[in-house]
């Protein structure tokens, strides 16, 4: 009896055990090793990984844009409501108010942009060294998760025009771009970060992830099998010399206008100077960002208009260089052709006085002394080429060359909104005055760079670089290379715009120009040891004090460098826009300036200011 008994009890405690061991191996399975069982209490989330932007660095590999880290805060509602948060601390954290808090939690959620299921972003664009004391205690803090997104940094906080800004994208571009854009991400809106848009986005990826119940991460879903990584934009390396155009906003400071510099053996736009001009940090991603638009817009100088390429200006007699070329081309000049002054050019009632100078023996003087005299003649034998009453002709025949020098019409340099300038032909003049209704002396003040020709900065720095190549120019640009990009999207720019002039035209020219800078209107601008050409622009401005321009290249052979400067009522070419182009030249070629006279022109340059007004409130702070 005794015996059964103890069988019985063993029996039952062997079954118990083997049961205990069954129960423990099976939850060893279930839990550990069966992954179905797992994923049943777990789930899977796309998270997108965000591309880095192309970088954006000078000629010399100088960054100007990089990316800066920024996160935005996310927050799930109703991950929220369930669980029991410190409110305090975590407002401590993110250095909110708790008032803050409630506000951006609790959104309207029959508005179909919210959902109480979903993530929303609760606090955006936390600065990255902010955001790494957050991100350490976030787990305390369950229904709220982080994303991260670059933004945009400017090192030298220099170039906002040309550089451009970015923005979220629309939800009509989303709409329109099938895909390739979501709500929040970021797109060039404006200068190369837009024209290279493509180039510098990058591609998007996913990573699968599987979280539990509590939103922890638990690992890759099916170990990343379906992941898709993130690809970088392109880096573009620009065209600009960092230094130079740093140099030339200095110089600009207190004044309007613009310079351009171009190497013209490329096209690459060295330098491009639009003043006033801002810190592009101020329009960087941020929370500021509204009010500094703003506080742009409402500037009665305007200083987002982009003057380099947009204004449109009488060149004045800067052009005299040009109709000189096409002058020679045409045969109305010779190399050698003299001519005598006699105070101006009177024509009827009609007279465009000159200012007292030396003799001009041929066209080298011409441009040396800048005679009006001599290119309202030369522009009356131009139009009346075909005889005087067929000015039509003429007109248009002179306008022909003038398209050739890229006038008149937008020139397709990479950034948005280059304007065209005008050039005036016969149609226009038809328009004006009626068929048959005007001769060349309606229009004669054209060939002092006058009147109804209008030209931009950039147009005329690429004036500059023709003459400076003896015929033809490289579309201006700034994209030099994208680092690693060898689809040729830039070929475009190494193809030769040739004019209609002969390059042994342009010799005269050349002469004449250099002229101008040992013995004539520009001689105080001459720079030791570089021999520049050049020719000063006085423009006659009827709503105030003239306008100061000035177009040169430097060294006469083998230019490196060609140049326009453009100073808004800085009065006679000599005054400003020479010097400053001169030391533009120098900087560039020498690195820096040096003889003590030099320094004190600089000086002189830098502390000038025609605009006296108090320092605008987006002043650059960086
Ligand atoms: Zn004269």
């Amino acid at each position: 009896m005794q015996d059964l008994y103890q069988d019985r009890q063993r029996v039952l405690q062997t079954a118990f055990v083997i049961c205990a061991i069954l129960l423990v191996f099976k939850c060893f399975q279930i839990q550990i090793w069966d992954k179905s069982y797992q994923q049943q209490h777990s789930y899977r989330e796309a998270v997108t990984l965000y591309p880095s932007r192309g970088a954006l660095k000078d000629r010399n590999g100088e960054l100007m844009v990089y990316n800066l880290a920024m996160y935005d805060l996310k927050v799930t509602y109703n991950q929220v409501r369930k669980s029991n948060i410190d409110t305090l601390a975590f407002c401590k954290l993110l250095g909110i108010t708790d008032s803050t808090f409630y506000k951006n939690l609790n959104k309207d959620f029959n508005d179909r942009r919210f959902s109480q299921r979903k993530p929303f972003n609760f606090l955006t664009q936390i600065p990255g060294d902010k955001f790494a004391s957050i991100e350490e205690r976030l787990y305390e803090f369950p229904g709220f998760k982080s994303q991260r997104k670059s933004v945009r940094g400017y090192p030298a906080h220099v170039g906002a025009h040309m550089l451009g800004y970015i923005s979220e994208v629309s939800p009509a571009k989303i709409k329109k771009s099938n895909g390739l854009y979501q709500r929040g991400e970021y797109i060039g809106t404006s200068g190369l970060e837009l024209s290279y848009e493509e180039q510098l986005r990058g591609i998007r990826g996913v990573e699968h992830v599987l979280k539990d119940k509590w939103g922890k991460r638990k690992g890759k879903y099916k170990e990343g099998a379906m992941d898709v990584s993130a690809v970088s934009g392109y880096d573009l390396i620009t065209s600009i010399d960092l230094e130079l155009q740093a140099y030339g906003e200095q110089l600009m400071q207190n004044k309007i206008g613009a310079i351009v510099a171009i190497e013209p053996s490329t096209g690459e736009i060295l330098a491009m100077v639009s003043t006033p001009s801002y810190d592009p940090a101020i329009l960087a991603v941020n929370r500021n960002r509204k009010d500094a638009f703003r506080a742009l817009q409402r500037d009665s100088l305007i200083p987002l208009f982009n003057r380099a390429l947009m204004a449109q200006y009488p060149p004045g007699s800067i052009f005299k260089t040009t109709l000189s070329a096409i002058g020679l081309q045409e045969r109305i000049l010779t190399p050698g052709r003299g001519m005598a002054c006699g105070g101006g050019f009177v024509y009827g009632s009609l007279r465009i006085g000159c200012h007292g100078h030396g003799s001009i023996n041929d066209v080298g003087n011409a441009i040396q002394y800048s005679c009006n005299k001599y290119y309202c003649q030369t522009f009356r034998e131009l139009v009346n080429v075909y005889g005087f009453y067929y000015p039509e002709k003429g007109m248009d025949r002179l306008a022909d060359h003038l398209h050739s020098w890229g006038l008149g019409a937008r020139l397709g340099v990479d950034i948005p909104n280059e304007a065209s300038g005008h050039v005036p032909t016969a149609a226009y003049y038809n328009k004006k005055h009626g068929k048959g209704m005007w001769k060349f002396s309606t229009a004669v003040s054209v060939g002092i760079g006058q009147g109804e020709l209008l030209i931009t900065p950039l147009q005329m720095a690429n004036m500059a670089a023709i003459i400076a190549n003896r015929g033809y120019y490289y579309i201006p640009h700034f994209a030099k290379e994208f680092e690693g990009d060898t689809t040729g999207t830039l070929d475009k720019f190494k193809k030769r715009h040739y004019t209609k002039v002969h390059p042994m035209h342009f010799e005269p020219v050349v002469n004449g120009m250099e002229r101008v800078v040992t013995a004539g209107t520009g001689a105080r601008s001459k720079i030791p040891d570089i021999t520049m050409c050049g020719k000063t622009g006085t423009v006659e401005n009827n709503k105030g004090k003239d306008h100061s321009t000035f177009i040169a290249f430097a060294p006469k052979d083998n230019p490196k460098i060609a140049i326009a400067v453009y100073v808004e009522n800085g009065g006679y070419g000599s005054t400003y826009a020479a010097p400053i182009s001169s030391l533009m030249i120098e900087k560039y070629m020498k690195r820096s300036i040096e003889s003590p006279q030099r320094k004190s022109l600089e000086k002189r340059m830098l502390q000038a200011d025609l605009i006296k007004r108090e320092k605008p409130s987006y002043s650059a702070t960086p």
